[in-house]
């Protein structure tokens, strides 16, 4: 008989004890391609695949539209929060369908009746001085003409009208034009700003010369079949999400995330069952849920894809406050193996904060994986970064931290009719962690490190092997994680990034 080393993954979480991330390890399997020929697409949903599987969380401290554009053009998505107006959320949505790389959709306009002085104002708050004329001042409205710093330098009087001077002889380019078009325009005309009209010659884009060279091409890009980049917006289960619905879909959302830190609800089966005969073309993703007979309600009311996790996030009080959930790399198993069947990909959410976990989460079943915390501290994140004993930090907070419930944020929780408002969650902060542009190559770069170990070439070869029992595992005995970290050392610096 052949016995191969270490257990299958049905060996080890079909057993009375949930594990979590750190209580096991992936033995190595047999190298024979390069990192670099590792694939990470995956399904997100049913119908929606992405070039990397990485997902951030619908949290007003990780993702609005910066970070859906910024997770976007490198192959993930973004969920927009609901911590916000509806017409807030919509915006959101609409500022990344509207995202065209290297162009900027909503630059700083002003009209002829407008003064070099304001000009002097948008230059200290942003840093930047060519500026648009429109007859309205507004975007969408017939372009006159531009300022740059070259008309207004030598101007002592700063009360003067920019219509006086303005340069009116101006070279644009029409909406539709691509990238590589509109730099070449830029490079040749050596000018500095390059106004995008439409056919009526109205305002609707601008490029910056200073931007060329970083108007690199995105691959990887998840764009849908209009080539808009996809996103994603967090709903409740509250009456209100109806209203909701209709703005975000009218506002061009691929997929809407049923929010709720206990899934398997009356209000959200129903919810499901709303959206799919209202929005048959929108995706749904169910949650969250961590045991079989949660994904079985939710994958009969019709879901997409399902969220796993119920307490293992890292600003998260659920398990202690609550007593029920389950621990993650138990739950992420259990309902992919459960989901497999019907087709159904599972995103691992919450408790991810190397790229070992993000590896883990995907060799256990998971199609992608949701982050929170991994993302909250990059450029991206809302929010501005401040200094704490010297370090730069950026604000986090759960969704259900008595400082969000207070700003709205309780209807994941169904908190909002009682008085007393009971948290599951914390606030705090990350440590910066720079832009989004470098920190998902590493992280990429990374988990394709790991998927060479492992002797798997892409994620449907890895849940092949999972499932077939190829791929082995074995738990890990308390010394036996402590070894697994640096130890004995006087001193060390950490990686910018684990
Ligand atoms: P300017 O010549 O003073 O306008 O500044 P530069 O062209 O040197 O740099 C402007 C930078 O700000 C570029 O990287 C732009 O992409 C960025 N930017 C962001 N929003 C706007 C905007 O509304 N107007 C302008 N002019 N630049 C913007
Ligand atoms: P992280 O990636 O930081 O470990 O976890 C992020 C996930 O935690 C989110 O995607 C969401 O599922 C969950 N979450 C966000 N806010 C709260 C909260 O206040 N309480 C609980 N229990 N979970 C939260």
């Amino acid at each position: 008989m052949i016995t191969k080393d270490g257990f299958s993954a049905k060996d080890i979480f079909t057993r009375e004890k949930g594990f979590a991330y750190n209580d096991f390890i992936i033995l190595p399997g047999y190298i024979d391609f390069n990192p670099e020929d590792v694939v990470l697409e995956s399904n997100l949903t049913r119908n929606i695949r992405l070039k990397s599987p990485l997902v951030s969380s619908p949290m007003d401290t990780v993702t609005e539209h910066k970070m859906a554009i910024g997770l976007a053009l490198q192959g993930g998505i973004g969920i927009i929060h609901y911590n916000n107006t509806v017409e807030e959320q919509a915006a959101e949505v609409k500022k990344v369908k509207r995202f065209e790389n290297g162009f900027i959709m909503d630059p700083m306009v002003l009209s002829p009746e407008h003064l070099i002085h304001d000009i002097d104002v948008i230059k200290e708050r942003h840093g930047f001085s060519g500026i648009p004329i429109t007859e309205k001042g507004t975007l969408n409205s017939k372009l006159l003409g531009i300022v740059t710093n070259r008309d207004t330098d030598f101007e002592s009087d700063r009360m003067k009208k920019l219509g006086q001077v303005m340069t009116r002889e101006l070279l644009t380019a029409r909406v539709g034009v691509s990238l590589s078009e509109a730099n070449n325009i830029l490079k040749e005309s050596k000018k500095g700003k390059l106004p995008i009209v439409d056919n009526e010659g109205n305002l609707v884009a601008l490029m910056c010369r200073n931007d060329l060279v970083k108007n690199r091409e995105y691959p990887m890009a998840s764009k849908d079949p209009k080539k808009q980049l996809m996103v994603g917006a967090a709903v409740s289960t509250r009456p209100e999400s109806k209203d909701r619905l209709s703005e975000l879909v009218k506002a061009g959302v691929n997929v809407l995330i049923i929010d709720a830190a206990q899934g398997n609800s009356v209000y959200q089966i129903e919810l499901i069952k709303f959206i799919k005969r209202m929005y048959p073309d929108i995706e749904v993703v169910g949650g969250n849920i961590v045991t079989e007979e949660q994904c079985e309600n939710l994958i009969k009311a019709g879901v997409d894809a399902l969220r796993i996790g119920m307490g293992p996030g890292s600003i998260c009080t659920t398990q202690t406050t609550m007593s029920v959930g389950r621990a993650q790399a138990t739950a992420v198993y259990r309902t992919a193996a459960y989901s497999r069947k019907f087709g159904i990909p599972v995103i691992a959410d919450g408790g991810i904060s190397t790229i070992g976990h993000i590896a883990k989460a995907l060799a256990l079943g998971a199609s992608t994986v949701m982050m929170g915390s991994m993302f909250a501290g990059t450029h991206e994140a809302p929010g501005e970064y401040f200094y704490e004993n010297g370090v730069r930090l950026k604000k986090y907070r759960g969704m259900a931290s008595q400082e969000a419930l207070e700003a709205g944020g309780s209807k994941r929780y169904f908190a909002d009719d009682t008085k007393i408002k009971v948290a599951q969650g914390v606030s705090g902060s990350v440590v910066d962690k720079g832009s989004l542009q470098d920190y998902i190559p590493y992280l990429l770069m990374g988990l394709k490190h790991s998927f060479q170990d492992m002797g798997t070439r892409d994620i449907s070869q890895l849940h092949e092997y999972l499932n077939s029992g190829e791929l082995r595992f074995e738990i890990r005995s308390v010394s036996a994680q402590a070894e697994g970290h640096v130890h004995d050392m006087y001193s060390y610096k950490e990686p910018k990034y684990m």
